[in-house]
């Protein structure tokens, strides 16, 4: 017989879920506490626990990790079972080693089916997952270069991506997670906790005496970790395969942004490993009015160019920048740059040169002085040039002359640059908070409503035939209302998911998406034997389809149900592009909503109070409002009292989505 051991603090929980268990044919065992617990799983060997968090003491993570830890109990299977449900608890758990997490609530037989799953053993198989196989590209002789590239464009297509997906905060915990993972098996990646900020991959000083292949081994071992624990993730049903596909997705953009880059293609068109091909040898400038190599356009009307050794030393200089600076090219080739660099912007000149020979480019701005003494600011754009042994061997500079009035704008874009990172930093600080609160609503506010209501069941399922009527009445209502304050709190908690973040927005057939509303509908038409007409041609839209699916079920219902008429009509139209924006309505033929109240209905858990009869909790149109201000639209209503109602709403018009 299966031999599992359920372990919670509290007994009600305790027993109701050692009871669904023994009632599948399960032999149960309890334990109240950790150490408890720690001492049967010795003991007795079960096949499988299932663990409770919340518990004073020693925690369900410890008493996992312990169990992880010992020798003799740490092939036995750990489910955490809870309330708190949210990814950052599924982090914690993984790290401490569990193998599964059922949120409390879920169905009886969602909890037998994954028990017998993991008992079967399949659950540990994970499927492969095909990960772009960064291994084939060559970053070349540079490792930190290569390192560099890898960084900003893990950061640029993947870490944007699993912001979108999961949010900051777990992002921030997914990202540690495959870090301190990927530095078990490469000593060049930055272990959790290396970086302030968690932006670097690499360790610097590591990977500048590593090869480039190692730079790329290392991050291929990082990239697998984070598709493991995404996978698992999904796994655990908290999340669907569907932002498994997306951070495939991300990663194999970064594959190609990487693959097409030419630090990596200049090598990886290469046959085998060896110094980079030399650059085309140093020729002299194309002289004044022809334009420089690489550049075209109104940049290469105003762009001069100037070649650079190691040491600073001009090695050449085209004759439309030295005429602009009063010398002739003679003058300037073989002398340092420095002596016509006023004082205070040598520092700058040292950091560009220092960052060319680093990193392969670089930007500055500079002032050079001319022969008259008179100071010229330009705007330069650098790159580094190789020579046959792919060190770099000289810096080839583009330069800008800035107006005066381009100098002021240089400067205040970098005051706006400043003052946007500053915005960016209190949202994500507010966004941090925002996560906690949701946390704080499904987690704590969940756990004692739960062993209330548990509590509840046991109550009027032991003792329901001793208590008299009144007694019973009493356990009802209090049944009702704590149910009724659970449903509650999981509006708010799906409420508060949808942001414009978490939307995943593609272009929307209307007319279809109308018509599959109209089918989830079609049991309620029937009943009420009502009718919904679609008329007018439909656009394609970009927008969340399940959220606008859910605005358009939302409306019509309400159509329908508030509605007294013989033969409930609702109409579903589409009005054009107004003010660049799509403007959709429904109208219906319904009891309509007295001017005063049109505002209100839009409250959460607002209702009129004539129609407290009618079903509903007063969710229905606060949801739709989010939903639709999330995309950037608004929503209101024109109504009649005995007439009906039309609700507006719109969404932005992207004129290349319009059909
Ligand atoms: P629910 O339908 O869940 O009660 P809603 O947020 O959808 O919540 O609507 C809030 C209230 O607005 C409803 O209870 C109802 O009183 C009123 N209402 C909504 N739609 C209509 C409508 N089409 N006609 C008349 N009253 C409506």
């Amino acid at each position: 017989m299966t031999r599992i051991l359920v372990v919670d603090d509290s007994p009600v929980e305790l027993k109701l879920t050692a009871r669904t268990l023994s009632q599948a044919g399960y032999e149960i065992v309890t334990a109240t506490g950790g150490p408890q617990a720690l001492a049967l799983a010795r003991q007795s060997r079960p096949d499988l626990v299932i663990l409770d968090l919340n518990m004073p003491g020693m925690d369900g993570y410890e008493v996992c990790r312990r169990l992880k830890e010992e020798e003799g109990t740490r092939d036995i299977p750990v489910v955490l079972y809870t309330v708190r449900d949210q990814i950052v608890d599924v982090l914690r758990g993984l790290e401490v080693g569990a193998d599964d997490f059922i949120p409390k609530g879920t169905s009886k037989e969602e909890m037998l089916a994954r028990i017998r799953r993991i008992l079967s053993g399949s659950f540990r198989s994970e499927r492969e997952i095909p990960l772009p196989d960064f291994s084939s590209l060559d970053g070349g002789a540079n490792p930190e270069l290569a390192a560099r590239l890898l960084e900003d464009a893990f950061h640029r297509e993947v870490r944007s991506c699993l912001n979108m997906l999961f949010g900051i905060h777990a992002t921030f915990l997914i990202l540690e997670r495959a870090r301190r993972q990927a530095a078990e098996r490469s000593p060049l990646i930055a272990p959790a906790g290396y970086e302030a900020l968690g932006a670097l991959l690499f360790i610097p000083e590591r990977v500048r005496n590593a090869s480039t292949s190692e730079v790329i081994a290392a991050f291929q071992a990082f990239a697998s970790e984070l598709v493991r624990v995404t996978a698992r993730l999904a796994h655990m049903r908290l999340y669907g395969p569907r932002e498994l596909d997306e951070l495939i997705r991300a990663l194999k953009r970064m594959f190609q942004t990487l693959a097409e880059s030419s630090a990596f293609r200049r090598s990886s068109t290469r046959d085998s490993e060896g110094p980079l091909p030399p650059e085309p040898s140093i020729r002299p400038l194309p002289p004044s009015g022809e334009k420089p190599p690489g550049v075209s356009g109104a940049q290469a009307e105003r762009s001069l160019s100037l070649l650079l050794d190691l040491r600073g030393i001009v090695q050449n200089v085209d004759d439309e920048m030295a005429n602009l600076l009063g010398y002739s090219r003679a003058d300037l080739i073989g002398q340092p740059l420095e002596t016509i660099v006023p004082e205070s912007d040598r520092e700058s000149l040292r950091q560009l040169l220092q960052r060319v020979r680093d990193h392969g480019e670089a930007h500055a701005r500079l002032r050079l002085r001319r022969r008259d003494g008179t100071l010229l600011p330009f705007a330069l754009s650098s790159t580094a040039l190789y020579d046959a042994q792919g060190a770099v061997a000289l810096s080839r500079h583009l330069a800008r002359p800035l107006s005066e009035s381009a100098e002021e704008r240089a400067l205040s874009e970098s005051l706006l640059y400043r003052e946007r990172e500053r915005l960016r930093q209190r949202l994500e600080r507010i966004e941090e908070e925002y996560e906690t609160l949701l946390h704080i609503l499904s987690h704590d506010l969940r756990q004692p409503l739960q062993i209330i209501l548990n509590a509840l069941h046991l109550l009027s399922e032991e003792y329901g035939m001793k208590m008299d009527e009144p007694m019973r009445e009493y356990v009802t209502t209090v049944q009702h209302s704590a149910l009724r304050l659970r449903e509650m709190i999981g509006d708010l908690v799906k409420l508060f998911r949808i942001t414009p973040r978490t939307l995943q927005r593609e272009p929307i057939d209307m007319a279809r998406l109308l018509e599959s509303v109209r089918r989830s509908l079609a049991p309620l038409l029937e009943r009420r034997g009502a009718q919904v007409d679609v008329v007018g041609s439909w656009p394609i839209v970009r927008a969340d389809p399940t959220h606008l699916h859910s605005v358009f079920a939302n409306l019509i219902e309400n159509g329908i149900i508030f509605n007294t008429s013989p033969r409930p009509t609702v109409e579903v139209g589409y009005s054009g592009v107004v003010d660049g924006e799509h403007t959709f309505y429904v109208r219906d033929n319904g009891m309509g909503i007295e001017p005063q109240q049109q505002e209100r209905i839009f409250q959460l858990f607002y209702r009129l109070p004539a129609q407290e009869d009618f079903p509903g909790r007063g969710v229905g149109l606060t949801l739709c409002q989010r939903i639709i201000q999330a995309h950037g639209g608004r929503i209101w209503v024109e109504s009649t009292p005995g007439v009906g109602s039309t609700f507006y709403f719109t969404l932005p018009a992207d004129p290349e989505e319009m059909s």
